[in-house]
């Protein structure tokens, strides 16, 4: 199991869903009920998560979550996360791991 996409948005999550099975691929949606009783628990526990089964798949399945997803003319790259090396998907502002902002001042000159 990996999880392959995380998103504040239900709907997007449940996109990529569709994106992936319709390719084949085997996955699941996690926290779909969770959203509306956020609570005590850390926000980005609560968000909608796209898992795949096999992890082979992931690196298929981002890809096609890449091409799926509108970007709004965000940089198309896949960032770092500066505290915790997370890889993030160029659509996130924020490290959903460890919620440090996008480092973008030093990019586009
Ligand atoms: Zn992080």
């Amino acid at each position: 199991m990996q999880r392959v996409y995380t998103s504040s948005d239900p709907v997007s999550a449940g996109l990529v869903l569709s994106v992936l099975e319709s390719a084949g691929i085997r996955c699941l949606l996690r926290n779909q009920y969770l959203t509306g009783a956020l609570g005590e628990l850390p926000v980005n526990e609560c968000w909608p998560q796209v898992w795949v089964l096999d992890e082979a798949d992931a690196p298929r399945a981002r890809r096609l979550i890449a091409e799926a997803l509108p970007h709004d003319g965000a940089p198309g790259e896949v960032w770092t996360c500066p505290d915790c090396h997370e890889r993030l998907e160029p659509q996130f502002s924020q490290c959903w791991q460890c919620g440090a902002l996008r480092q973008v001042c030093s990019q586009g000159s």
